[in-house]
């Protein structure tokens, strides 16, 4: 709560106290710890600090308290203006890279298209004085291929 944090000392973390390990004490900076309390019918939830000569030592916070305070810091985190504009800045910069990729990638299809369709009308230009059946079969499969390629119906 005040400020240090750590990560999680289970990965197997006790549901009814998903605190636990994470929040610090603010007198000695050591992870709290958490268990249930008996009272006279029931039991209740409390973290405490155990580290031994902290002047919190075995004080309990109930848990409610506790982990209402942890979501009330939580609502009262925002990221600073500077960093909300650097993100805007990266942001931008992303999208310039990738709206410029694009661009470029359009240009470079553009380009192999007109060629592809250049060796097309010479394929055509072959095919019609071709006199041999087999060439013909041959240049009609080449010319199928390379409509293929372009996606272009003739
Ligand atoms: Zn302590």
């Amino acid at each position: 709560m005040q400020g240090k944090s750590y990560t999680p000392a289970r990965k197997n973390l006790d549901e009814d106290f998903p605190l636990r390990g994470t929040v610090t004490c603010s007198d000695c900076g050591n992870v709290l710890t958490a268990c249930w309390t008996k009272g006279r019918n029931k039991r209740y939830p409390y973290y405490y600090c155990f580290s031994k000569g902290c002047e919190s030592y075995g004080k309990s916070i109930k848990r409610d308290t506790l982990e209402g305070e942890f979501a009330d810091f939580l609502d009262d985190l925002r990221p600073a203006e500077v960093l909300v504009k650097h993100i805007q800045q990266m942001v931008r910069i992303w999208w310039d890279y990738r709206a410029s990729q694009t661009k470029e990638r359009a240009k470079a299809l553009a380009q192999r298209s007109q060629v592809i369709a250049r060796k097309i009308d010479s394929l055509m230009e072959k095919l019609v004085e071709a006199d041999s059946s087999t060439i013909i079969r041959a240049y009609e499969s080449k010319i199928k291929k390379l409509e293929n390629r372009t996606g272009c119906d003739r």
